[in-house]
Formats: structure tokens, sequence, C-alpha cells
């Protein structure tokens, strides 16, 4: 029988984890605050930012919410974050993404304190997941990961291929299943005949951003699937990259769109934020 991997359970019972954690830091006088920066009025980033909060509260991080109109210039929010950077009480600093079209997205994530940065989007975050060493990891991948771990799917010597090679998905998602020992392989929209590499995955993970396009003929009987995507359909119901109701009967264990990447996400920021205040011990 298919294993569906509970995203929903598995990220509430990290988040419990991650209260008792923060309540102890209390106890010995230690606050954990994340400063959550949004520009403009893009509905989605606000209803993001909004879980965001409500993650912090629940697991008792201090969230201070900084609301910038549209015509915030570059310049302005340069320098907030630069006040952020110096402020020791701010453990970790996010910009919810897009920003509007006249900032330039890579000089403001860029301007982050790598020791701030709980997205884990920094060139030097990546570059120390690239050679081993302690850094933030980008939310999704990390959430992959211990999704992968918590439903009992030994990663170690496997067949990984993870089709997509975007900087916050594809790419740390490989480097992460490599650093677990997994045999890894990253297709994109250049590979050639892409069903011939997704057959040969135990594990396969799909982060491309087209609905339901990993189909049955694309897995391998027995694989462990992945799916990263996340869309609305013609009837406003929520799917994935993986079309589930022909891939699921195949595999042993299988991600559902909505309730399984999805929430892993912020339980990894939440995680990343408490991981902020040993990194800046
Ligand atoms: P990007 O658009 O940045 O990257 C998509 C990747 O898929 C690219 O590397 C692209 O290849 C590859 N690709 C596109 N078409 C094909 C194809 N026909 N065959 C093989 N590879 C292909 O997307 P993201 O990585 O940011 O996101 C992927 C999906 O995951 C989206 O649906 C997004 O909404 C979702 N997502 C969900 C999150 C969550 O929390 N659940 C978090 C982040 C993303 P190439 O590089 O050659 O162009």
């Amino acid at each position: 029988m298919t294993q569906i991997i509970d995203g929903k359970k598995i990220s509430q019972e990290i988040k419990d984890e991650l209260k008792e954690k923060v309540a102890a830091y209390k106890a010995n006088g230690k606050e954990i605050s994340l400063a959550v920066i949004l520009v403009g009025n893009d509905p989605a980033s606000q209803v993001y930012v909004g879980n965001k909060k409500k993650a912090c509260e629940y697991i008792g991080i201090k969230s201070l919410s900084y609301e910038l109109p549209e015509e915030t210039s570059e310049e302005e929010l340069l320098k907030l974050i630069d006040k952020l950077n110096n402020d020791p009480s701010v453990n970790g600093i996010l910009v919810q993404l897009p920003l509007p079209g006249a900032i330039d997205e890579e000089k403001v994530l860029n301007a982050i304190s790598p020791l701030k940065d709980v997205d884990g989007f920094h060139p030097m975050n990546v570059g120390a997941l690239c050679i081993g060493k302690e850094g933030f990891v980008s939310c999704t991948p990390a959430g992959i990961i211990e999704l992968l771990k918590r439903s009992g799917v030994e990663i170690a010597g496997k067949e990984c291929v993870v089709v997509g090679r975007s900087n916050i998905v594809g790419k740390p998602m490989s480097l992460l299943l490599l650093r677990e020992n997994g045999t890894v392989t990253v297709a994109h929209s250049k590979t050639r005949d892409l069903k011939e590499v997704t057959k040969r995955a135990d594990i396969l993970v799909v982060a491309i951003g087209k609905p339901k396009f990993i189909t049955a003929e694309y897995v391998k009987d027995g694989a462990v699937v992945i799916d990263v995507g996340i869309h609305r359909n013609e009837d406003k119901k929520l799917c994935g990259d993986v079309d589930y109701e022909s891939v699921a009967p195949k595999c042993s264990a299988i991600t559902p769109v909505p309730g399984g990447v999805g929430p892993m996400t912020i339980a990894m920021l939440m995680n990343n934020c408490i991981h902020s205040v040993e990194l800046n011990k």
C-alpha cells in the first residue's frame, strides 16, 4: 500500500518540538525574534507573511513586522536591512519575495547578514551548503529531508533524481540529498529523455512548476515521490507538479498537494530562526 507522507502532521510535530526549545531559551532569558519585511500589496505575499507571523506566534518567536509601501526605494530598504543587521535583538531577517520591479532582489538578499539569513538565500550560505559547512539551508529542501527522514525513507545509497534546478529548490535539494549520501541526478528543461532519467529514481523530487506534469510513465514501481509544485487548477483546487491520481498507486510513498511539502517550509523557517541563535553565539 502506498504511504501518504503527511506533511501537515510532521510539520506540526516539528513546530511542537521547536516550541519547547523556544520556551527553554525564554526560561534562560533569551527571546528569539524574526524581522519580516513586506514591500507592497501583493495579496499572495500578504497571505504568506501572515502565515509566517502565525507560526512565530505559535512557537513563541517574536515577529517584528515591517510593511512598507509599494513606492519604497531600494535605498530605504537597504537602510532598514542594515539597521536590522546591526540590531543584536534581531535573530533572523526575512524579505518576502517578489519585490516590486524597481528594486534589485539580488542586491537586497545579498545585503542581509549571512548570520541572520533565515531563508538561506545568501551566497555565503549557499556556498556553505556546497562545501558541507554549517549555515542556513533553504527551507523547502530542508523540509523535504525532514519529511523523508521522519517517514522512515532511507536516502543513503539511493538513486535520487531532482527535476528542477532553481536556486531555492532544485539546486539546494540536490546538495542536501548528496550530503545524505544519495546518488544524485539533477534534471531540467534541457534534459534529453526525461522519462528515462526519472524512471531510474528510488527517490524522485519534482520541482518544475508545471501542473500534473509527472505522470505514471515517469515513475518506477515502488519509488518515493516528493511533489514540490503548487498550483490552482481550473476548479480552483490545489494540485502539484505530479499527477497524483496516476502516480500514487505506483509508488511506495508520495507527498500529497496540499498537505505535503508546503507546510514543511514554514516549519523549517522557524527551525532556522532558532538555529540563528546558535550561529550568532
Ligand atoms: P522555477 O521556475 O524557478 O524552476 C523550475 C525548474 O524546472 C527549472 O530548473 C526548469 O529547468 C525546470 N523545468 C521546467 N520545465 C521543465 C521540463 N519540461 N522538464 C524538465 N524540467 C523542467 O521553479 P521553483 O523551483 O521556484 O518552483 C518549482 C515549483 O515548486 C513551483 O510550482 C513552485 O510554486 C513550487 N514551490 C513550492 C514551495 C513550497 O513550499 N511547497 C516552495 C517553492 C516553490 P531550466 O532550469 O532548464 O529552465
